[in-house]
């Protein structure tokens, strides 16, 4: 059975008339685009009473320049399977804003891929980009190709397709991309090789996550998971508690749910369950994170092979029902909305204390009020899984003065910018009349980081 992520929640906060009229405006010219609609309205129902105490905000049209992308890229991307047959999929990047650097943000290649759901990711990723305090701003890219079944060889043939028409727009001044959902170090040697060879340029920080042998960085692979535990950990030490001794339920195993775990385990934690698109693996105690980095990472397999090669401790249970089983924790690091209202109230019930958005916007506009009702501490994914890109900008520090940081360094420099972001939005929170809420914090400190930029550098 497949797990299909929810629509998102719909029911709406009031806004004050100005801002209900500027984003029906938004949602009128970008119609059927429903994620980018979600992630607009969770931004403009938090930075209400900074566009008030700022009329030079208004003055300047800033919520409306912000939403609109300073450019958006669709494109035809031919390629041919193992068998010689011709598909044709499509290509985007959408490079949202310049104003803090050059746009970042990774490249998604998935069967739901659209114009929508990249415009939501880069929207997302400019507010996350300006927490990081780093010289970045936002973007973000990718494709309705399936990589899923595929050979190694269709992914190469495919990403030299991609790249031989993305390497136009992007470059190491103007627009990095990394990975995301479906793109890992495979698919970025793939591209970056593709990169070089039409522009005759070994110019390392165009790309980013790349492998160490090739002007990777360390720690680059394990950041957003590692970064989204280290999110927690402060939440729960601002409550006066910690990680150690809790059951952690994890949604996903790529990439972020991977590294997530590890970092679980290193602070004494559990994790007792996690999963892909087909099911979920619970396992009281204790996911075996070797094992699963060899069948998910090396192997390529399903989590229901993981199961199979535990035994009998690791049960799989095909279909959706992750969010039941009882936790302190849940971190979701698998895809949008695939945590509903439903599912926050099953936690909420079951006594859960934390929850760290590792993916972009997984949890429903729903699923967002149950736990800032319950009191909950959530950290949305633009602060807690910031750390990807904030090591990211630390590749292309390294890139630029062509140096390699050790695996302490910098997973010192990572715990260090976690910590900054989250007494960032910890303080801004306060500051704005809710204390501990780190949506308020995050969104206003994100907004209010690129809307000065944006005012310093005249009519862009
Ligand atoms: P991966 O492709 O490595 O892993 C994605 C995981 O999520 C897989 O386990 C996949 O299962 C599962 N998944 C994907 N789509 C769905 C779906 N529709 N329903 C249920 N499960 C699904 O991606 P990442 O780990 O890199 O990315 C995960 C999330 O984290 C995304 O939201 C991404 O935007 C976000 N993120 C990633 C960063 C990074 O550095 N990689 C940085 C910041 C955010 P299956 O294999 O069965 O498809």
């Amino acid at each position: 059975m497949t797990v299909t992520p929810a629509v998102s929640g719909t029911a709406h906060t009031t806004l004050d008339d100005r801002l209900e009229g500027v984003y029906e405006a938004i949602v009128r010219r970008n119609p059927a685009q429903p994620e980018f609609h979600q992630a607009l309205r969770e931004v403009f129902e938090t930075v209400g009473p900074v566009v008030a105490k700022h009329p030079e905000y208004v003055e300047a049209k800033l919520l409306e320049r912000i939403c609109e992308p300073e450019r958006q890229i669709i494109f035809r991307v031919p390629w041919t399977d193992d068998r010689g047959e011709v598909h044709v999929n499509r290509g985007f990047r959408v490079e949202f804003n310049s104003a803090l650097g050059p746009y970042k943000g990774g490249l998604r290649f998935h069967p739901s891929v659209d114009l929508g759901i990249i415009k939501f990711l880069g929207f997302e990723q400019l507010f996350k980009n300006a927490l990081t305090g780093m010289p970045i701003g936002g973007g973000k890219g990718g494709s309705d190709f399936d990589p899923k079944g595929r050979s190694d060889a269709e992914i190469m043939r495919f990403c030299q397709a991609l790249m031989t028409e993305l390497q136009r727009h992007i470059g190491e001044y103007t627009d990095v991309p990394a990975g995301d959902i479906g793109v890992g170090e495979r698919e970025l040697g793939y591209l970056f090789g593709q990169y070089k060879r039409i522009t005759n340029r070994y110019e390392s920080g165009v790309l980013t996550g790349k492998g160490l042998a090739w002007g990777g960085a360390r720690v680059r692979r394990e950041a957003t998971g590692y970064g989204c535990v280290y999110f927690v950990e402060r939440m729960l030490e601002a409550r006066d508690m910690s990680l150690e001794g809790r059951d952690v339920v994890v949604s996903g195993s790529g990439n972020v749910a991977i590294y997530a775990i590890e970092k679980v385990g290193q602070l004494g934690g559990r994790v007792i369950a996690c999963s892909d698109s087909t099911g979920f693996v619970h396992e009281p105690t204790g996911i075996d994170v070797e094992l699963l980095k060899q069948v998910k990472e090396v192997e390529r397999l399903r989590m229901s092979d993981y199961a199979e090669r535990r035994g009998s401790g690791a049960r799989f249970v095909d279909g959706s029902g992750l969010w039941e089983i009882p936790c302190e924790v849940a971190l979701p690091c698998a895809t949008q909305n695939e945590l509903d209202g439903d599912a926050a109230a099953a936690l909420v019930r079951n006594g859960v204390i934390a929850v760290g958005e590792g993916a972009n916007m997984p949890c429903t506009r729903d699923a967002v009020r149950t736990f800032r009702e319950a009191g909950t501490a959530f950290g949305p994914g633009k602060a807690a899984n910031a750390g990807g890109v904030a090591t990211s900008a630390l590749e292309m520090q390294q890139n630029a003065s062509r140096d390699s940081w050790t695996f302490e360094h910098t997973e010192e420099r990572l715990l260090e910018i976690m910590t900054d972001i989250h007494d960032a939005c910890f303080e801004t929170a306060d500051q704005y009349g809710a204390p501990g809420d780190y949506v308020t914090g995050a969104n206003v400190a994100g907004f209010t980081r690129v809307a000065d930029a944006m005012l310093a550098l005249g009519l862009i």
